[in-house]
């Protein structure tokens, strides 16, 4: 059994982007520019902008955080993604998700300029990652690409199953999966919470993407030998033991599948730092697209 190393495989990324900004046609220009928008003081979205503002210092990327409040207006928010895509300083947006219920989070979604998207959640980026297009992909389902893409894992005509069918993980990996690249070329089988039978159809997978949010739901007897099992699950659960009061869980049993498996993502380490890591490569991309500098 191999662990897929998140630290390790993130590091890497943001190593070659730093290279990347040192290089000529770079050292002219200004460095690229990721602005995020948080609405409300929710905890988990507060400690993953704080994530991906410091990453993006660790890379030598300019970062901007606008904050509002919990019970500011749409129109609020509207205005200020009309700003930021006009701004020509600014070539990533990003709109921390959750957003409040008052807010219509489809509209919000869809006001981004597709050219500054690295989210890629808007359906102009969606509908290009359907067809193979060049495009931002989703942060979470990019990363597990270039985990695997990192680890050579050959996963051409494996059956590929993941839990889950949210807009954010599960649809995109499973599309990615299936398509015709490499990784990629995947049969794949979407399961979520209607499905029947899951045990044996994850006892038919080659690799498992466990992406519902429940922890420790993949338990041992649902996997067979050998399998690729990436957790993607992040869920706080109450434990007097850290000094936050909590301790992040994954969706997979991680103890007793472990043994099982060929490759496995921890939680925490695994998935997590590669969406971070994939993040900071769209906002790269969407730079050297802006200031049509060669990658
Ligand atoms: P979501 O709630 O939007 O979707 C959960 C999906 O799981 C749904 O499609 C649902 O049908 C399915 N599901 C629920 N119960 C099920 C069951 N019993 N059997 C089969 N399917 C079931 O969640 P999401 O936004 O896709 O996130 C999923 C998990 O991934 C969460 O823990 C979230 O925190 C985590 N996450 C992690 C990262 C990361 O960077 N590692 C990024 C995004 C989300």
């Amino acid at each position: 059994m191999e662990i897929l190393d998140g630290k390790l495989v993130s590091q890497a990324i943001k190593d070659k982007l730093k290279i990347k900004l040192s290089e000529p046609g770079h050292q002219d220009s200004r460095p690229p520019h990721l602005a995020a928008i948080l609405v409300g003081n929710d905890g988990a979205s507060e400690t993953y902008v704080a994530s991906k503002i410091k990453n993006c210092a660790e890379v030598g990327f300019k970062s901007s955080l606008i904050r509002l409040e919990a019970d500011c207006t749409e129109e609020k928010l509207v205005s200020e993604i009309e700003k930021l895509n006009k701004n020509e300083d600014v070539d990533g947006i990003l709109v921390q998700l959750p957003l409040p219920k008052h807010i219509n989070e489809e509209k919000i979604i869809n006001l981004i300029n597709p050219a500054k998207d690295v989210d890629g959640f808007h359906p102009v980026s969606t509908g290009r990652m359907v067809q193979g297009l060049s495009t931002f992909i989703p942060a979470t389902p990019y990363g597990i690409m270039l985990m695997l893409e990192h680890y050579k894992i050959d996963t051409s005509g494996k059956h590929a199953v993941v839990i889950g069918r949210s807009n954010i993980v599960g649809r995109p990996i499973s599309i990615l999966l299936s398509l015709n690249t490499n990784p990629g070329n995947c049969t794949v089988t979407v399961c979520h919470s209607r499905t029947k039978n899951l045990k044996e159809i994850c006892l038919q997978a080659d690799i498992i993407v466990a992406a519902l949010g429940k922890p420790g739901f993949l338990t041992a007897d649902m996997v067979k030998e050998n399998s690729i099992v990436i957790d993607v699950g992040i869920t706080r659960v109450p434990d007097s033991n850290k000094k936050s009061g909590f301790a992040i869980k994954g969706d997979v049993d991680f103890s007793n599948v472990a043994p099982k498996c060929s490759y496995i993502t921890p939680v925490p380490g695994g998935v997590g730092l590669m969406t971070i890591a994939a993040l900071l490569m769209n906002t790269y991309n969407a730079y050297t697209q802006r200031l049509k500098i060669n990658n």
